[in-house]
This record gives C-alpha cells, sequence and structure tokens, in this order.
C-alpha cells in the first residue's frame, strides 16, 4: 500500500472527460483543437497522457513552452499566450509555427524582428480584452475592475493593434478571447461569441481560427457539459457568415483533470481540548487548496476496523502542518481513529502544481488504472531536495 498522503490520478475519468470533450468539440468542428492548460497541472504524466489523448499544449509562460518541446511537443502543436512570454521563446514559437496569441505591444514590436518568410506561414492571434461584466452582469472574475490581458476592444486598442499588423503585411490569423468567471455559465461562452462576431464584422477580419479559451465545467453534476457549451459557440458561429468556416480553439484545463484526481490521508492521531476534538491528518490542507479559500469539500472517510459504532460527535479535521488554520472541516460522526482514512475527491486542478514544500516535500502521485496502481512522481528524499535547490 503507498504511503499517504497521495494524489491519486483515475486514468478512466480523465480518458473519459478528455474524449467527451473531443467528440463533443469535433461534432461541429471537424478540425476543431483543444489545448491542455499547461497551468492547471504540469505534472509531466498528466501532459503526456493529453498529448496522447490528442490534445495540443497551451502555455502561458517560456518555462511550459520549453517543458512542451521537452517533452515531445512540436511548436505547431504549442499554443502560447500568456502576458509575459520572454524575446526567444516567442521568436522560436512564431518562427516554428506555433499558435502565439500577442497579449501586448511589446510582443507587437518583437513580431518585427522574426524572419520575414516565417512570418507569413506564422499563426499570429490577438488576445482581445473586453468588459465581460457587460454581457454578464455578476459572473465576471474581475467586474468592473476589468480583465487585465489583451488588447482593449472598448477603448481601440485592438484596433490600432489590427492596423499595426495590416500595415506591416503581418497576417492575422485568430482570435483569443479567454476570460474568467465566477459561474462558469453558458452565457460566458454567449458572450465570447457574440464579441467575437462583433469584432470580426466591424474590423473586416478574414481569421482561420477564434480561441475561446477554457473555464469550462467538466465532469460536475448539474453544470453545463462539453456538449452545451460547444452548441452555444456553434449557434452563434454558424450563422455569420465570416465565422461559419472559422476553426474553433479550447485551451481546458480545470474541466478534463479537475474530478479525476483525489487525495488520499489518513488519520495519524486524535487529541480532545478543553473546546474542541481533533483528527489530525498526515496531508494538508495546503496540497489541496494552496490559496486557502475552499469552504466545502468533497470526501469520503474509509473506516481501518468496522467496530461497533460510537455515540456520534464533533471533530475537526486537521493537518500535518504547523498552521493553526491547517484545518479542513469540522464533521459530526462517530470518532475518527488513527489509520481512518480520508480521500477528498475532485482536487486535480491547480493543486499538484500550486502546492509549497511547506514542512513536507510535495506528495507522490499516484495513477490508478483497472485496480492497477502506479506511481508517476515519487516523493523526495532529504538528497534529492538538496539536489534540486542546489
Ligand atoms: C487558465 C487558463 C486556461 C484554463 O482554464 P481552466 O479554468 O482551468 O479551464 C485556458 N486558457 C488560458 C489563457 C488560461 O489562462
Amino acid at each position: 500500500m503507498l504511503e499517504t498522503p497521495y494524489f491519486l490520478i483515475n486514468q478512466n475519468t480523465i480518458e473519459h472527460l478528455a474524449g467527451e470533450l473531443l467528440s463533443a468539440l469535433r461534432y461541429r468542428w471537424a478540425n476543431g483543437i483543444a489545448g491542455y492548460s499547461f497551468k492547471t497541472d504540469n505534472l509531466p504524466w498528466i501532459i503526456k497522457f493529453m498529448q496522447g489523448a490528442g490534445f495540443w499544449a497551451e502555455v502561458v509562460s517560456a518555462d511550459e513552452y520549453r517543458l512542451a518541446k521537452q517533452l515531445g511537443y512540436d511548436p505547431a502543436h504549442i499554443i502560447f499566450n500568456g502576458p509575459v512570454k520572454e524575446k526567444g521563446a516567442f521568436t522560436d514559437a512564431v518562427e516554428h509555427g506555433a499558435v502565439v496569441n500577442i497579449d501586448s505591444g511589446r510582443e507587437l514590436d518583437w513580431l518585427c524582428g522574426c524572419d520575414k518568410a516565417a512570418l507569413d506561414k506564422a499563426n499570429i492571434g490577438l488576445r482581445v480584452n473586453f468588459c465581460l461584466e457587460d454581457y454578464c452582469r455578476g459572473e465576471s472574475q474581475c467586474g468592473t475592475e476589468d480583465g487585465r490581458f489583451g488588447f482593449s476592444y472598448e477603448r481601440g486598442e485592438l484596433k490600432e493593434a489590427i492596423s499595426f499588423l495590416r500595415g506591416r503585411g503581418i497576417k492575422l490569423s485568430g482570435l483569443h478571447l479567454h476570460c474568467s468567471s465566477k459561474t462558469r455559465s453558458l452565457n460566458i461562452y454567449r458572450a465570447i461569441s457574440n464579441v467575437a462576431k462583433k469584432i470580426v464584422n466591424e474590423y473586416g477580419l478574414d481569421l482561420q481560427y477564434i480561441d475561446v479559451g477554457g473555464g469550462f465545467f467538466g465532469g460536475v453534476e448539474g453544470k453545463p457539459s462539453f456538449d452545451e457549451y460547444f452548441n452555444e459557440i456553434y449557434r452563434v458561429f454558424s450563422a455569420d457568415g465570416r465565422l461559419a468556416k472559422v476553426n474553433l480553439i479550447v485551451e481546458p484545463g480545470i474541466s478534463v483533470v479537475g474530478a479525476g484526481i483525489s487525495y488520499v490521508t489518513e488519520v495519524v492521531d486524535v487529541k480532545q481540548t478543553k473546546n474542541n476534538y481533533f483528527a489530525v491528518l498526515d496531508g494538508s490542507r495546503i496540497h489541496i487548496d494552496p490559496l486557502m479559500k475552499k469552504s466545502s469539500y468533497s470526501y469520503r472517510i474509509v473506516k481501518k476496523d468496522q467496530t461497533a459504532e460510537d455515540a456520534e460527535r464533533e471533530q475537526t479535521l486537521c493537518g500535518f502542518t504547523c498552521m493553526e488554520n491547517d484545518r479542513f472541516f469540522k464533521i459530526t460522526a462517530p470518532p475518527l481513529q488513527a489509520g481512518d482514512r480520508v480521500v477528498f475527491d475532485k482536487v486535480g486542478a491547480y493543486t499538484l502544481c500550486l502546492s509549497p514544500q511547506f514542512i513536507s516535500f510535495y506528495p507522490a502521485v499516484a495513477v490508478e488504472r483497472g485496480g492497477k496502481t502506479e506511481i508517476v512522481r515519487h516523493k523526495n528524499t532529504a538528497e534529492e531536495f538538496i539536489k534540486s535547490n542546489s
């Protein structure tokens, strides 16, 4: 048995989600492209798995770009986004056929330094900044503080960027409209699609792709399905002369990995204080809630022994760190005992890569498939830790 705490990837679940997304996409866009968002979880096993499933790489930094190349991605299958790309990686990506979505003026300037012949074959997009809040009141992440990426449509910066490219004979291949929202609702994608339609027609653009970004739900009951999301977009695009033949790019992260990863912990001790009863786990909240914001968890308790049930009592489940706020939640149940396991489900997104090496080295990650378990990231020894930090 694996030593707790560890993350457990359920391969069937992510395979199912990845397959479901691709078939919903290709049903409407035969050549539709899905780029797996590296930042959601950059574990090499996951990236390779997504590559094998037919996903491109979606990267937002020079490090992620180099990671994609190192893991065997052809630059032509990399989508390079993000506000701070690094000139060398940017130029390499543009010249080797990556989809490069330009975020700001300095990247426009960098384009002028790229090889002319390569530029003719490049896939350059512009990230659009627009006020999502105007279309989906209360749903955007930043409200009237505005998102901070891309060229502002309302302020005319987007128009200027388009003119900049036209003036230099650089082909504009696409628009990128990823938005962060609080709700991940269908409204968001209707708004994104309508804004794309407005821009394409207002500026007379003849594009190869529209990239609507990520931000979907996946595998969450009661939430929109991939079919519903893509249908919403398709309804707008298929009815528009300029967009009916344009390819769709999506950049899923959480929707294809979130539901497929659990975190397995064990109760190591219980203790009673004047006012509380603590069950101490060998895992920590910092591993699955690194931003310390969660208010509810999806979890299962697996008892070590099925003894006669004691009376229920309130207990606080807490973690291994020395931080007082490393408390998961309270339950009212028969007292937990050392050896009982607490398994947190659906914790696959923004956890593996966001948790710190605080007090304990990164936990191991295992993959489960058909009853077999394989370790895909081992926990560092002190010696390995010293080596990779010297
Ligand atoms: C974070 C991000 C994604 C993935 O978002 P999810 O919510 O994990 O699906 C996709 N595209 C861009 C540009 C991003 O910044």
